[in-house]
């Protein structure tokens, strides 16, 4: 048998284009040049079909945006990342802020596929208190239930209250970069959600085991790059097959037809697939399928959405808000890779310090250690279970040209019904109202939310001692003196990132 796997066909529901590594800048720093355009080539190449850019907050959803609308194979999301929530409170009022977000779901036609990234983070409580994570996430499913479009969701060391707010509402979605345990998923797969795999989910022996147990016809995959790449240290990297463990460069010796160390890309989604597939006892070929028509199931109807949304908007309670909406700026025809880039680049800049910036540190491995040991509570209570109602219509530019069609699912997620729940949006409109800012916040420690946060904070540090003790062990293992000082760098890196 040949030790080359025939090419298959991937796609990536988690790459972070927007971020200014493609661009060549790495903490504020401009290592080489803008290579998106390669980073891309390379992924078509190796298989990947189409790319869902993940957003984090309004000025990157109109960004991802701005690149899919370059390819026919790019896709985006449109939301706001847990940790970025204050700005719903930051400039304008939180109608406002998600009034801008719908406008961009809505210049984005068939191109914006997901609302998110959004969700609740309780590792990162130091950008955004847990009491606003949740009241903006909740506000956000109002754009889900409007516009009939799947949750990218994120959720860090909060599967419990993630679980209770989204059973509140009958939506449908991916919880993405999933690190949790399998008791866990299997609450969130009930409720009627995928899981989204990338490299975050294959660090440990219990990744794995989840990984293992997981039902294939629930499992999605995503790289999530520039961040969560597989790393010699993971309980998984072991798996990846040889021709899938690519040559890189250090990006001071950036080469255009190389990729860059430590900066995952979707190409490497395929090392993702190797050990997803390794865990698991299906034939790679019928897993590979079943996960590919999984993806184009949760995504490809956004056509039918996007219609309906249109007659829902006028009713829709977040729609009513009747505030001036400020149009993000038309995509121009022709802008290049590099020319968004760079418009990303001031931007970011302007950022460096700010929680959106620091958000690019959430997505490091460190996140690794926390995910390990994870306290879970089963409920005691039943848990509400879809009623297959949708029919599924293909969107021809998604579900590709030839393949798809016939390995459209049919079985629904409860796609096809307007949910019932409404999700109220909160009454803080004016800027009178808004909420203190984080120093406050740290500065209420009798409520119970700072106690949240304080037992979060416990939490971490149990994590990463526990990742350290178990690294100083695998150090013990080798013999090599270069090994161990690599191993080190890495683990250091893992817990501290980069
Ligand atoms: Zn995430």
């Amino acid at each position: 048998m040949s030790s080359f796997t025939k090419l298959r066909k991937y796609i990536d529901i988690g790459a972070n284009l927007t971020d200014l590594m493609y661009t060549g800048v790495y903490n504020g720093t401009k290592k080489h040049d803008n290579d998106l355009e390669h980073v891309l080539e390379r992924s078509w190449k190796f298989g990947l079909e189409k790319i869902i850019i993940t957003a984090g907050n309004y000025e990157e959803s109109k960004k991802a945006l701005e690149l899919a609308n370059k390819d026919d194979r790019l896709y985006s999301t449109v939301g706001c990342h847990p940790t970025r929530c204050l700005e719903f409170e930051k400039e304008k009022s939180p109608t406002e802020y998600l009034d801008q977000l719908r406008k961009v779901i809505e210049n984005g036609k068939s191109k914006v596929v997901a609302i998110g990234e959004c969700g609740l983070d309780y590792d990162r409580v130091q950008f955004c208190p847990i009491d606003i994570q949740k009241k903006y996430f909740e506000l956000q499913l109002s754009l889900s239930q409007e516009f009939k479009l799947p949750l990218f969701l994120h959720c860090r060391n909060a599967a419990d209250d993630l679980y209770s707010i989204l059973s509140k509402y009958k939506l449908h979605g991916v919880v993405h970069s999933f690190d949790g345990t399998i008791e866990e998923a299997m609450r969130f797969i009930e409720l009627g959600y995928y899981i989204g795999l990338n490299g975050c989910s294959l660090k440990t022996k219990e990744n794995l085991e989840t990984v293992a147990s997981l039902p294939s016809d629930k499992i999605l995959l995503e790289t999530d790059c520039p961040w969560c790449e597989i790393r010699p240290s993971h309980a998984g990297y072991q798996y990846i097959l040889k021709e899938h463990q690519c040559v890189s460069t250090k990006k001071e010796k950036w080469r255009a037809d190389s990729m860059v160390k430590s900066r995952n890309e979707p190409s490497n989604i395929r090392q993702v697939f190797d050990v997803v597939s390794k865990m698991r006892s299906e034939d790679p070929d019928t897993l590979s399928n079943i996960i590919y028509e999984n993806t184009l199931h949760l995504f490809h109807n956004q056509t039918e959405r996007n219609a309906s949304s249109k007659q829902t908007e006028k009713t829709s309670p977040a729609a009513s808000s009747g505030k001036k909406i400020q149009h993000p700026s038309p995509v121009k025809p022709g802008v290049s890779y590099s020319s968004v880039a760079k418009g990303q680049l001031s931007a970011t800049q302007q950022e460096k310090a700010s929680p959106a910036k620091a958000e690019q540190e959430e997505k490091t491995p460190e996140k690794t250690l926390k995910k390990k040991g994870k306290a879970t509570q089963q409920k005691s209570e039943p848990e509400p279970k879809r009623n297959p109602t949708g029919t599924i219509k293909r969107i021809p530019s998604f579900s590709g040209k030839k393949d798809a069609a016939k390995s459209q699912k049919t079985d629904g997620e409860g796609k096809g019904k307007q949910k019932t729940a409404k999700i109220a949006i909160p009454n803080t409109s004016s800027k009178a109202e808004k909420r203190p800012a984080p120093e406050s916040f740290v500065s209420r420690d009798d409520s119970p939310t700072s106690m949240q946060d304080t037992i979060s904070c416990y939490k971490f540090i149990q994590r990463a001692a526990r990742q350290a003790a178990e690294g100083m062990r695998k150090l013990n293992e080798l013999k090599c003196p270069l090994q161990k000082l690599e191993f080190l760098m890495e683990l250091a890196q893992s817990i501290f990132g980069p």
